[in-house]
């Protein structure tokens, strides 16, 4: 059996790691390296990630991939402080007592919040889908909460978009962020960098006998009389997409409603010295054109790097300013006093379809694993909701492999 798979990301490679043994399979990556929002630079001796990225203790399905590749003794679980940008300041709110002592919420609040985190997951998401974020926040918290501590973040998340996302997305971010002791977030990560993950399946798929093509874009899908596909002119016995739906369908592929997608444009840099307190997430309130600072070196030992890593995330739904590079590097320069010349080095990198944008109703546009016999799987499948992590690509990629084995049967 011949199987192509379009998307050299984690759902992708996934699949094809699981169907290798089976079939022969076809990967076809547009841009010049693997891994999609999961790939990584490398800097000196060191891999960074693109994007920032952690797991979780409950990511059972990707922990289980890292143990079928040989990889899983590298994953340390490491701490994740967080801290808010209020005013020019930041404030630690890791630990009870530092989130007792931040002024930017009453003790009211706080205990709203508290009671909201404690009893995030018992919330049935699908229940929430067509309540919105906002409604469901004002109602539980409050206003003065809604306003000085999640408005920033959903805005800083979904900018215009914020008001129509959904309640089921946000109880899941906040049910998934509670595996917190004492001392903060419990996260994980490989200790060498997801980079590890991305070569090991890479590396499994063709002692397989499977085939992984970079710079390969699919740029056409066409279906036959006999109800098969080709792609790119060649004909195949099954084809998976990974890419977004509308995208595909431009490509030939079938209709499916739209899933409204986001961008992502993400600043890394290396700098001589700490600039965020010692603190590895820290969300803004302050008006910037970034939603957070990431402190990557503040989780990881800025040892295994020769650098302090800092990232600059942002997210956009239209058009990324041309001059947004450098209007980050002006403003975090400006607010975190840091001389530009201290940049050692850095790097953007921007993907308009970074992930769905979970707006109310989202449910019912989750792509189905097949139509008109295409296979699709992504960011778009049902463990991908409420909220895309590298868990659900893992398990939307087996998946579609189980139902492609399934289907020749
Ligand atoms: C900023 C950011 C931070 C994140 N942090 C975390 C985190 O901390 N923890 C976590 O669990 N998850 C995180 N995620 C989510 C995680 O990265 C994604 O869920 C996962 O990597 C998506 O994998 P995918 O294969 O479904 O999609 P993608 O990675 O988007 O892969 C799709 C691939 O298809 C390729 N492609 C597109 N068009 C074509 C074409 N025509 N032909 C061939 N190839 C094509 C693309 O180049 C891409 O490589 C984060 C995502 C972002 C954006």
């Amino acid at each position: 059996m011949n199987i192509c798979i379009i998307g050299g990301g984690l759902t992708g490679l996934t699949a094809a790691f699981a169907l290798a043994d089976e079939a022969s399979v076809d990967v076809l990556e547009a841009s010049s390296i693997t891994g999609g929002l999961l790939s990584s630079t490398r800097v000196g001796d060191a891999w960074i990630e693109n994007y920032y990225h952690h797991c979780f203790s409950g990511d059972r399905l990707l922990i289980g991939l890292m143990g079928e590749l040989g990889i899983k003794g590298g994953l340390e679980w490491r701490k994740g402080s967080t801290g808010y940008y209020v005013d020019g300041t930041i404030h630690p709110l890791t630990t009870p007592l530092e989130i007792l002592r931040c002024p930017v919420l009453t003790l009211g609040d706080k205990y709203r919040l508290a009671r909201l985190t404690l009893s995030a997951k018992k919330y049935n998401a699908d229940e929430l889908d067509d309540v919105t974020a906002r409604d469901f926040l004002l109602e539980k918290c409050g206003r003065h909460t809604y306003e000085a501590f999640f408005e920033p973040l959903l805005k800083s998340k979904f900018g215009a978009m914020r008001d129509q996302v959904s309640a089921a997305w946000m109880v899941s971010r906040i049910a998934i962020r509670s595996d917190r002791g004492p001392e903060g977030e419990r996260l994980g990560y490989l200790k060498f960098g997801y980079h590890t993950l991305v070569d090991a399946l890479v590396r499994a798929i063709r002692e397989k006998g499977g085939a992984v093509h970079t710079g390969i874009a699919a740029h056409s899908v066409r279906q036959m009389e006999d109800g098969t596909w080709e792609v790119n002119g060649a004909p195949y016995d099954a084809v998976i997409s990974t890419i977004r739906p509308s995208v595909l369908e431009g490509l030939g592929g079938p209709a499916l409603p739209d899933i409204p997608y986001q961008g992502a444009a993400c600043l890394t840099m290396g700098l001589p010295r700490d600039v965020t307190k010692g603190i590895y997430w820290v969300n803004m309130k302050d008006e910037a054109p970034y939603g957070a600072v990431i402190g990557h070196t503040n989780f990881i030992p800025e040892e295994r790097y020769g650098s302090h890593i800092v990232y600059l995330a942002s997210y956009f739904s239209e058009r990324l300013p041309a001059d947004h590079e450098q209007t980050m590097i002006n403003d975090f320069c400006r607010r975190f006093a840091v001389r530009p010349e201290e940049i050692e080095w850095h790097f953007m990198t921007v993907d308009t379809a970074a992930g769905p944008v979970y707006t109310t109703g989202y449910r019912s546009l989750i792509a189905p694993y097949e139509t008109d016999g295409l296979y699709m799987a992504g960011m778009f499948s049902a463990p991908n909701y409420p909220e895309r992590s590298m868990e659900g690509s893992v398990a939307a990629g087996y998946e579609v492999a189980k139902r492609v084995m399934e289907g020749r049967a």
